[in-house]
């Protein structure tokens, strides 16, 4: 997965959110888009509700006021015969329920002779009495009047009129009580009326004539009009022998039959519904009717004993299709603003959470590359406030320990370059002290072994040297005595044969090669040791030892101390221990030969 695979926190909390709200707006989104349809069904089948019960209502109380007029009639019983029977009385009386019930168009009483007497409003509202010309039927006169009936401007004149045809008459016989008519064009021209009609009988129960009360459909029409539902909506008032009584609609006259070609909708719908069994339950169905979709709903108004008027309302769903479509609009709407909203919310969050987090991140960073002062200093009281006090107050520390860290590295480095320094100069004190110790040594050494005076090896170190030496390779033992030194130094002093004796070592020194032995016996007698190889011809070795002594004289201020030594040689080899003698013997015989001269024992 996409969120899987990146390693971007805000991406995958932005993704995340955008997922939520898709998985919560869509289904909201489409529940709302789907039940629109239903909305618009449950809308209009309201609609059509409030629309019938002020239709109801309204019919309820015209029909009510004309019943009104009869039950009134009850507690009149006794006093109506005598009023029929008085022209004056009975237009007295009908004047006076015109004045107390609007709704009633025309109050009049026609006798069992087909006398009529009526009172009543045209469409203006101008009080009319039609009356018969004589005390039966026949011709009738129309009189413009006052509220009371009294007047004598003729407005029209009918040459025979007998109310004992008309229908209301008839039905009216075969009742007790009151008895609707049908519907027909009324009194007035072109208005449509309905009548309410009642026999009167006298005490005796003789037939005295017939009460009939008209009422003008046209206000009910204008009832219709305002309860329409939209431009195209219509609302019938149907009787049950599908003649449309009032219409919301000029071009649905009333009286019009429904299996005109005129009205193929109302008539298609009609054909469905009038077999239905009136029910108080308003159901809205939907019809394909001509190209388009229509929505209708009836009830049944109840007029009398199984007759009833229909009220039929219908309407084209395209009148509605509007305000659908902008339903659907503001669920797809409401649906994107969801979106937008969580994108720019989850942003602002994503935001929220991950400036403090970068914060954090960036100041990692400039602490690892060693800003110990750096902090995050996040100014918030959430979660993420706590962790940047947290960090700060770590980061803190951390500066505290490694500033003390730095110290005590410091100091240690002091201490050690101190400790170096003072392991030099102890190195440097041992090795002033070794040399000087060494110098003692050598000086001891040289002490030890050497001769102070002459600075050649002493007695003890020459015998030791000889010891070893002697072990290697065969040689010759050489013993040199100064001749007559006693007398230098009678003659010039010990100093100056002291002086003679450094000499003296300084000569054969220098005469000797590097590797002859030379020592100071004691005295002024000295040994030498020197091996074969060294010395293959050691006569002339020691002659010429003779001659370098006897030729280098003790110069001191220009006197010249001449000296010679006498040699006596004996051959060395480790068996022998008794060489040293042999060659003092040797040197005794070369001093008594005269010295200056070398003595050999072969
Ligand atoms: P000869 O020729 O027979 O060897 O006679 P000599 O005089 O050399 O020998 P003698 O043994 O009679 O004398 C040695 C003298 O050397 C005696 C002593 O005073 C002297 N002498 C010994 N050691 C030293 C020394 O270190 N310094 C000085 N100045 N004289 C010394
Ligand atoms: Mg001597
Ligand atoms: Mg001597």
């Amino acid at each position: 997965m996409v969120m899987l695979n990146t390693k971007n926190l805000g991406f995958r909390i932005q993704l995340t959110l955008s997922i939520f709200v898709l998985l919560t707006a869509l289904p909201i989104g489409m529940m709302w888009y789907s039940s629109s349809e239903q909305i618009l069904q449950n809308s209009v089948q309201q609609l059509f509700r409030q629309s019938n019960q002020v239709i109801t209502s309204h019919l309820d109380d015209f029909f009510d006021e004309a019943h009104l007029v009869y039950q009134h009639q009850i507690t009149e019983q006794q006093l109506l015969p005598k009023v029929v029977n008085q022209r004056d009385d009975l237009l007295k009386y009908l004047a006076n329920v015109l004045a107390h019930h609007d709704d009633i168009d025309y109050f009049y009483f026609a006798s069992a002779e087909g006398h009529l007497l009526s009172l009543g409003r045209d469409e203006f509202g101008n009080f009319v009495r039609i009356e018969s010309d004589s005390n039966k039927a026949g011709s009738t006169t129309s009189y413009s009047t006052d509220s009371k009936g009294d007047g004598i401007e003729v407005i029209n004149t009918n040459a025979h009129f007998d109310p004992r045809t008309r229908q209301w008459f008839q039905r009216a016989l075969k009742s007790k009580e009151p008895v609707w008519s049908d519907i027909y064009p009324g009194a007035i021209e072109n208005v449509l009326g309905v009548s309410l009609a009642k026999a009167q009988y006298d005490e005796n129960g003789n037939f005295l004539g017939v009460w009939g009360l008209d009422l003008t459909l046209s206000t009910l029409e204008h009832e219709l009009q305002k309860n329409v539902l939209s431009p195209n909506s219509r609302i019938l008032l149907i009787s049950d022998h599908g003649t449309i009584v009032a219409s919301s609609d000029k071009s649905f006259p009333a009286l019009m039959e429904l299996d005109t070609p005129l009205t193929p909708v109302v008539n298609i719908i009609w054909d469905n519904i009038s077999n239905t069994q009136p029910s108080d339950t308003m159901a809205v169905t939907q019809y394909p009717i001509l190209g388009g979709n229509w929505m209708t709903a009836h009830t049944k108004y109840q007029l009398g004993s199984n007759r009833y008027l229909t009220i039929l309302f219908i309407s084209p769903i395209c009148d509605f299709i509007g305000e659908f479509i902008s339903t659907k609009y503001y669920a797809v709407l409401f649906t994107l603003m969801l979106m937008v909203a969580a994108m720019y919310f989850g942003s602002q969050g994503t935001r929220y959470i991950l400036i403090p987090i970068n914060q954090l991140q960036a100041t990692v960073k400039r602490i690892t590359l060693g800003k110990w002062n750096a902090r995050t200093q996040l100014d918030r009281e959430d979660e993420l406030g706590d962790l940047s006090r947290s960090f700060d107050h770590m980061a803190e520390h951390l500066q505290v320990t490694i500033c003390q860290l730095k110290e005590e590295q410091k100091e240690t480095t002091r201490l050690n370059n101190l400790l170096a320094y003072n392991n030099q100069e102890l190195e440097r004190k041992v090795s002033e002290r070794t040399a000087e110790l060494e110098n003692a040594n050598s000086k001891l050494q040289q002490l030890a072994n050497f001769d102070p005076l002459t600075q050649v090896a002493n007695r003890r170190h020459f015998w030791q040297l000889f010891e070893q030496k002697n072990q290697q390779s065969p040689g010759w033992l050489l013993v040199l005595d100064i001749d007559n030194f006693k007398s230098i130094n009678d003659a010039h002093g010990h100093l100056i044969g002291d002086r003679v004796l450094q000499q003296f070592c300084s000569v054969c020194q220098s005469c000797l090669g590097p590797d002859a032995l030379f020592g100071r016996i004691g005295g002024e007698e000295f040994a030498l040791y020197i091996t074969v190889a060294d010395a293959p011809n050691i006569k002339e070795y020691a002659e010429k030892l003779l001659r370098c002594v006897r030729n280098t004289p003790l110069t001191i201020d220009d006197i010249n101390i001449s000296f010679t030594v006498s040699i006596g040689v004996a051959q060395t080899s480790p068996e022998n221990k008794n060489v040293y003698a042999e060659a003092d013997k040797m040197l005794f015989k070369a001093k008594a030969s005269g010295k200056d001269c070398v003595s050999f024992l072969v």
